[in-house]
């Protein structure tokens, strides 16, 4: 059974799995978290879409106890979401300067040379690729966004514009070869065929070649109470043991993990084939024990950390309806997909926060969506001079207290939600 909406099909709940883990096929029976339902994070209305109809989905992660990936049905299919991608990573200079040092670091780690072969799975606007070029390296980049492929052709970074599985891989050896490094970062969770996508990197990758991946960590997201990073664009939520089974299951090993501060905790992850026989570092063992001993591979461990969501949904409100309760105005600051997921699980509209600000001139004029929260300048809060102001992006609340320290000549002070609500002064 489809829907249609907008004109667009829209599959059912079993027609995106959602009932059998996406990796091995277990049936999928205990619940990480239930957050109701929501609409695509990254949908922000225009003024005249107010008063239609607004598709929601259910945001309620399963945990597979065989493997422990931790997922959510592919509602959404990617061509939906990926396709005219409004995210170009040049646009952040933090990200471009991580870039920047992973290939600096990787070039000699692997002793890459001209002769070498580099291909980038979600290539984006080509802000990675771009630091190989001035080394001689030959890259290739791989995303299905025309829009931000056409960006990274500009830069001198060929791209093709597809998406990326078994099929894909054995095309681009045939036209290229095979790679010494395969990389990607923060693509493996936006994978809905994980298994289709993991053998082509085991196609596409040299024999003694390596692969790197980076995406969040399922422990810090479960440790931080980091609910609002699910979204229907994050299919799947890894530990370091299930990428490692992800990784076997295609003839790969993990050989080496690193972990990362970047989206409130990632790891990297080397992989090779199985066939090359490198030996894993110690790193790995560590944390896969560590892994366990936070209770990754044991469903009370989930069960629980439902609860603690409940109970930080609860805090926030309390918080919010005591202030309303004192007459006081509450603003929001940002308009991030975690906003969105944080705010329509909790009920927040309007009745709590009388909009928020955001630094894109894209968001600025529209709402939020499911909540209908308008979005305005961040100058509009100098305007309004608010009591409060709640900090949505909270992984990057330092650099939001220092740019609006200048709330607090009248008074104004600092709440943010995550890890639990907290008032800064
Ligand atoms: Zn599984």
């Amino acid at each position: 059974m489809s829907d249609a909406i907008d004109g667009r099909t829209v599959p059912s709940g079993s027609e995106a799995g959602g009932t059998h883990c996406r990796f091995c096929a277990a049936p999928l029976e205990l619940t990480m978290v239930d957050l109701g339902k929501s609409p695509l994070c990254e949908s922000f209305l225009p003024p005249d879409r107010l008063e239609s109809m607004e598709p929601f989905f259910p945001l309620h992660v399963r945990v597979c106890e065989r493997c422990w990936l931790a997922q959510l049905p592919s509602f959404v299919p990617p061509s939906e979401i990926f396709e005219e991608y409004a995210y170009f990573s040049a646009f952040s200079d933090s990200w471009v300067e991580h870039a920047r040092r992973y290939v600096d670091m990787i070039t000699a780690r692997l002793g890459l040379t001209p002769e070498s072969f580099v291909v980038e799975l979600a290539s984006n606007d080509g802000y990675l690729l771009q630091h190989f070029l001035p080394k001689a390296i030959r890259v290739l980049g791989v995303d299905p966004a025309a829009n931000v492929a056409k960006a990274a052709e500009e830069r001198g970074v060929p791209t093709v514009v597809d998406f990326f599985g078994r099929t894909l891989a054995e095309r681009i050896v045939a036209d290229h070869g095979q790679a010494d490094l395969v990389l990607g970062s923060n693509v493996l969770a936006q994978v809905p065929d994980l298994n289709d996508f993991v053998a082509g990197v085991s196609v596409l990758l040299a024999p003694d070649g390596t692969t790197t991946f980076e995406f969040p960590h399922l422990a810090r997201l479960i440790e931080g109470m980091q609910y609002d990073t699910i979204y229907h664009e994050h299919y799947s939520y890894f530990s370091l043991a299930t990428v490692r089974q992800v990784f076997a299951g295609h003839g790969l090993d993990v050989v080496d993990v690193e972990e990362l501060p970047s989206h409130g905790g990632s790891l990297r992850v080397y992989g090779a084939h199985t066939e090359a026989g490198r030996k894993a570092s110690h790193a790995v063992a560590e944390l896969l024990e560590r892994e366990r001993s936070e209770g990754l591979f044991d469903p009370d461990r989930y069960l629980r950390f439902a609860e603690d969501v409940v109970e930080s949904k609860r805090a926030l409100l309390e918080l919010l309806i005591g202030l309303k309760r004192e007459g006081k105005q509450i603003v929001g600051y940002g308009a991030p997909g975690k906003g969105n997921t944080l705010l329509n699980y909790c009920g927040i509209r309007t009745d709590f926060l009388d909009y928020t600000v955001d630094r894109s001139p894209h968001k600025q004029g529209k709402y939020l969506p499911g909540t209908h929260i308008p979005i305005f300048a961040p100058e509009k809060i100098m305007e309004t001079k608010p009591d409060y102001v709640l900090i949505l992006p909270w992984n990057v609340k330092d650099e939001i207290i220092k740019q609006m320290a200048s709330i607090r000549a009248w008074g104004g002070q600092f709440v943010v939600p995550i890890p639990e609500v907290q008032v800064c002064a």
